[in-house]
């Protein structure tokens, strides 16, 4: 499971500052186990919207949101998600970007993916999302550099990047490329003027350890 934590209001409000009628898309597996994209947290974000001058078109919960397919048609079906101007998503990296997959809209990361938790499941793969801990995809177009760019760029494209080609890999599109195309496909480019700053990496002795909450039943059943 991708344990995730819900970002900074303050910081999901910038990402949607510039528009108006915003879909939530919650998870209903990972972020409905980690309560940070089930229907509570959708319901408490519309009315933070709605606070903030904004218009909450509705919210949608698909079971799994980081499948592309599954995202295309939640979308296609709901005339409210279609007609929005972007989507908060209050899913992992792989689900922000599953619905940026999906769609031409703009899509707001809600979360920071934290680590990876139990898993079991067998098929293919493409990594999208390393669980940074310090999610940029609303300044890449939903695309992540940190995972899908060998060199993990905060900004690019790097100097080796040619004709759209990654350096490290001349047969892959460069990422920063996807990135500029996305975004000038969205009139966003100027997203792009602005650096991103260095992460605030902290090794994982430095990391505070939060207490996991637990009820006081369960609490009292595994007390010595
Ligand atoms: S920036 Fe990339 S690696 Fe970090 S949380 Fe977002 S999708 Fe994952
Ligand atoms: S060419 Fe693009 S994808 Fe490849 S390492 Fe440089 S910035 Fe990253």
């Amino acid at each position: 499971m991708i344990v995730t934590e819900q970002k900074p209001d303050r910081e999901v409000l910038e990402a949607v500052q510039k528009y108006r009628r915003v879909f939530i898309i919650g998870c209903g597996s990972c972020a409905t186990a980690s309560r940070t994209g089930g229907e509570e947290e959708c319901r408490s974000w519309t009315e933070k919207l709605r606070e903030n001058g904004k218009e909450p078109s509705g919210y949608s919960i698909p079971q799994e949101t980081c499948h592309v397919l599954l995202m295309k048609s939640t979308i296609r079906q709901s005339a409210e998600a279609s007609s929005s101007d972007a989507f908060l998503v209050l899913a992992c990296g792989a689900g922000v970007q599953a619905v940026s997959a999906a769609s031409d809209r703009p899509v707001v990361a809600g979360l920071n993916s934290m680590f990876l938790g139990t898993t079991e499941r067998v098929g293919e793969f493409l990594k999208y999302c390393s669980l940074c801990g310090n999610c940029v995809l609303s300044r890449t177009a939903g695309i992540c550099p940190v995972t899908r760019c060998p060199k993990g760029l905060l900004n690019g494209p790097c100097g080796g990047m040619v004709d759209g080609r990654c350096e490290v890999d001349r047969t892959a599109a460069c990422v920063w490329v996807a990135i500029y195309d996305r975004l000038k496909a969205r009139g966003d480019q100027g997203k792009l003027a602005q650096m991103n700053a260095p992460k605030p990496y902290v090794s994982a002795r430095q990391r505070k350890v939060e207490p996991v909450n637990i009820s006081r039943k369960s609490a009292g059943r595994n007390a010595r």
